[in-house]
């Protein structure tokens, strides 16, 4: 089960001793130890692949005594008018919670908590939109790696279904992870086709070519393939876009004119 894959998750992880910016409460945040993790691959969309863990899921800090949460690399990166919203909101309706102290690891459904978390105080402090786009695609990874995770233990190595396993209930639980994973996905390109127009790079910490990228890789997953063309070309053309980029992106068209050519197939027959 993924408790078991939870328990081998803590000895990697660190507690690090974080003052919450908005009530002072010193908590214990969960962060990954450097050197622990490396990279085995890169999804279509950008989604790091990490072994041996996955280690999205600890990229967010979440006060238990007022609930600010946000993504660690902005945890503390708040003005005056930022805290005073988040003072007037969030701190304000929020119920102290005592599960994160004890915490030695996550499992996805507490990450994705967390995370919705960062996405709730990033609206009410008006963060950028890049802030909250970024936010929704991690939101949407934890939801595909869940979904994973779910199908990891409900099959043999051979990829037989194990009669312990209540099907209909995997099939429908796989099935919310992926409609909240396309959910976020697509609040995810919106949110980075606005911070684009809005905004200066970085956004988020992505240059304009990847950003580009990003969009074009997610309305292909959207399968909004005009959206998806379009972006594509642009980071192509992009002089700043560096070569592992450009042959992503060139990877990327051939998918988008393969699915098109289906696409017409479909409709001739
Ligand atoms: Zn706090």
């Amino acid at each position: 089960m993924e408790s078991r894959e939870i328990e081998a998750e803590a000895p990697l992880l660190l507690h690090k001793k974080v003052e919450c910016p908005i009530c002072g409460m010193v908590f214990s945040g969960l962060t990954v130890k450097t050197g622990k993790v490396r990279r085995i691959g890169t999804e279509i969309d950008l989604r790091p692949l990490n072994k041996p863990l996955d280690s999205i899921k600890y990229g967010v800090y979440s006060c238990p005594q007022c609930g600010y949460s946000g993504l660690i690399r902005n945890y503390d990166k708040l003005t005056g008018a930022h805290k005073k919203l988040l003072l007037d909101s969030v701190a304000a309706s929020f119920v102290p919670r005592d599960d994160v102290e004890e915490a030695d690891a996550f499992s996805y459904d507490e990450a994705i908590k967390f995370h919705k978390l960062a996405l709730v105080c990033s609206e009410a402090k008006r963060g950028r939109d890049s802030e909250k786009a970024y936010t929704c695609v991690l939101i949407a990874w934890l939801y595909r790696a869940k979904a994973q995770v779910i199908d990891r233990y409900t099959t043999d190595s051979d990829g037989n279904l194990l009669d312990w396993v209540d099907h209909d209930e995997k099939a429908k639980l796989v099935l919310e992870c992926k409609a909240q994973e396309a959910r976020f996905l697509k609040q995810a390109r919106d949110g980075l086709v606005d911070a684009e127009a809005k905004e200066s790079p970085p956004f988020c910490g992505l240059d304009i070519p990847t950003t580009e990228y990003m969009i074009g890789a997610i309305s292909f997953l959207m399968n909004d393939l005009d959206m998806a063309s379009q972006m594509v070309s642009r980071t192509m053309i992009n002089r700043s876009a560096n070569k592992k980029l450009k042959d992503r992106a060139y990877d990327l068209k051939e998918a988008i004119k393969a699915r098109k050519e289906m696409e017409k197939e479909e409709v001739e027959s």
